[in-house]
């Protein structure tokens, strides 16, 4: 009964979830749309015109952040459980980020062990791990170093990324997984990291974080092997 009662508020907490984040996509698309509608007007000013332009842009971009961070690679389905080897998944995922560390002359440093697998839905581990890395990257708007290792024994994998970013404080760090917390004003979301949490607890993990203000962050992130998944279920 009890454990019925914990899944029917679950459910409902995604449930609202999924409301609040559609509402934060359709928002921006409306604002868009009545721009859009005002510009159809032939005798609008260039200038008006300009600036509806601007704004549509911005409203749509909005949107965009919104569906990157929740839903790119994590669509709301069945969850699907299959062996992931850390090495080649860590890799696809830089390779994605790899344009936007470019554009912020950011230097990705890898340091993978040789072998790890874990258990978990690999869209689901895409779409945290982009977010993690985004976020790393955001952090060097002047550039720096994120480096990306793995540790590997019996028990569980070490997921390690470390950037030379700006950092955060105390307050700032108990506020991670916050839904809708953001220090990056109108080009936030506040959505990734929730994500992260909510993805990397499905998956049986841990994360620390260790930041200092100006120097730069580091989140380790723990999750149990296979064979110690294969142990327990033995
Ligand atoms: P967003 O990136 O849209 O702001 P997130 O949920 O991804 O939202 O992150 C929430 C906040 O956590 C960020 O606004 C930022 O203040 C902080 N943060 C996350 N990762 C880092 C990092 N590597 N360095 C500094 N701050 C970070
Ligand atoms: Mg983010």
């Amino acid at each position: 009964m009890r454990q019925q009662l914990v899944k029917a508020e679950k459910l409902k907490a995604v449930e609202q979830m999924g409301a609040a984040i559609s509402h934060e996509i359709r928002n921006p698309l409306t604002a868009a749309s009545g721009f859009v509608q005002l510009l159809e007007d032939d005798h609008l000013p260039r200038q008006k015109r300009k600036e509806y332009l601007s704004i549509v842009k911005e409203e749509l971009n909005s949107a965009e952040r919104v569906i990157q961070d929740y839903l790119t690679f994590a669509k709301p389905s069945i969850e699907t459980y299959e062996e992931l080897n850390l090495k080649s998944e860590l890799k696809q995922i830089i390779n994605i980020v790899q344009p936007l560390a470019k554009q912020n002359s950011v230097e990705i440093i890898t340091d993978f062990s040789v072998i790890g697998m874990i258990k978990g839905d690999r869209q689901k581990f895409r779409q945290c791990f982009v977010n993690v890395l985004k976020n790393a990257i955001e952090a060097m708007p002047n550039g720096g170093y994120l480096s990306v290792s793995t540790k590997f024994n019996q028990s569980y994998v070490t997921i390690c990324v470390n950037d030379t970013g700006m950092g955060m404080t105390g307050k700032q760090i108990e506020r991670l997984g916050e839904p809708f917390y953001s220090t990056k004003g109108k080009n936030g979301t506040g959505l990734g990291m929730m994500v992260v949490y909510s993805i990397v607890r499905a998956m049986g993990g841990t994360i620390s974080v260790e930041s200092k203000e100006g120097v730069g962050t580091t989140f380790s992130f723990k999750f149990p092997t296979l064979t110690s998944i294969l142990k327990k279920q033995i």
